[in-house]
């Protein structure tokens, strides 16, 4: 009943979006989380003209391989153990050198494979990579791989680039500048949003993430200004349908009383298949092309919408979209008190993937 549809155009429309925002940098398309949410194989081959993608475990990247993706794959967290870097030198995997044990597994490989390295540098989100008092080191150790390495690339990941305006962002950049200036390696910075709004950020290659999905990373800007489309619909349909006598309660906890009599539509999607738990009455979902609020508690396959006001007549078999191309995911994320991210991360295994 409930399904995701995936549209590769769109998801195609955005990555050349992206290339005319940043014409002059390189695209790592980041596909980690099972590109977040869209089907990590599809997604990766629909945008098979991206110039690298980003996975954040092995994992995934050993699908990508498996699928036959042949272009660059970046572990954006690198690896942690010698097998996992014997793997990545047998999938040719680029790896990301956060932390000194990292360069350690790198002069202990045993294969001759020589990596394309990302050094990362901590500019100031203080998560992973070398402080930038340890960089000069930590670049001496990988230029003194050479038999491991066969190229140095660096990059760095801004903690506020949803917020252009903040100081921090600039302060980053000027540090990482400050940094490689000089040197002639890659460089890269730019998460979506500083692919978007920040375009002294956008150096060798972009990472973009979310964009891609068609999603606005930037508070007060909806995708569609940003030039983006959405590239997921995630749509169910009406099971049932009840008249409910005001006064009475619909649901767990009894949440929400009909203030009038009023007709519920009964909708199979529930936590069961991602939606929060906690979204708040009043939520808007299409239904049958009107958007109309939640009533009552979401339960773990149903959730309940309040229809009386709908113009069209909504029946058993009506299609409700919960997000999409018509009801941007960010709406719902802002309802629920939460990021878009998570909502495309956090639908389940239940929710089949449909190409469209
Ligand atoms: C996830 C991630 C990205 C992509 O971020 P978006 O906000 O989705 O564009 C870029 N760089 C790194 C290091 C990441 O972990």
């Amino acid at each position: 009943m409930i399904r995701a549809v995936i549209h590769s155009q769109a998801l195609r429309a955005n990555l050349q979006r992206l290339r005319e925002v940043a014409p002059d940098s390189r695209i790592m398309a980041v596909v980690k989380a099972n590109a977040y949410g869209h089907g990590l194989v599809p997604v990766a081959l629909a945008l098979a003209d991206a110039d690298a993608f980003a996975v954040a475990r092995i994992e995934e990247a050993v699908a990508l391989r498996a699928a036959g993706v042949r272009r660059p794959v970046v572990l954006l967290e690198g690896v942690f153990t010698g097998d996992q870097l014997e793997e990545a030198a047998r999938l040719e995997l680029d790896l990301v050198v956060h932390q000194p044990d990292q360069l350690q597994l790198l002069a202990d490989l045993r294969s001759t494979h020589r990596f394309v390295v990302w050094l990362k540098i901590d500019t100031g989100m203080n998560r992973l990579g070398f402080r930038v008092e340890q960089f000069a080191v930590a670049l001496q150790r990988l230029q003194a791989l050479s038999e491991r390495v066969r190229e140095i690339r660096v990059l760095t990941h801004l903690a506020r680039a949803d917020e252009p305006a903040d100081p921090m962002n600039s302060l980053q950049v000027q540090r990482f500048s400050a940094l490689v200036q000089g040197l002639g390696l890659p460089l890269s910075i730019a998460n979506s949003a500083a692919l978007l709004a920040n375009p002294q950020a956008h150096a060798d290659w972009v990472r973009p993430g979310l964009a891609l999905y068609g999603v606005s990373p930037l508070p007060g800007r909806t995708a569609a200004q940003l030039g983006l489309v959405p590239a997921m619909t995630l749509e169910t349909r009406v099971i049932s349908l009840r008249q409910v006598p005001a006064g009475e309660t619909v649901g767990y906890g009894a949440t929400w009383r009909a203030a009038r009599d009023s007709q519920v539509a009964i909708i199979a999607a529930g936590y069961g298949d991602g939606l929060p738990w906690g979204l708040p009455l009043g939520t808007r979902l299409l239904v049958g092309g009107q958007a109309l609020p939640l009533v009552g508690r979401v339960s773990m396959d149903m959730l309940a919408v309040d229809v009386t006001d709908s113009q069209q007549s909504v029946s058993v078999g009506t299609p409700v979209q919960l997000w999409g191309p018509q009801l941007p995911v960010e709406q719902m994320a802002a309802s629920a008190g939460t990021l878009p991210y998570e909502l495309l991360c956090g639908i389940s295994q239940r929710v089949p993937l449909i190409l469209g």
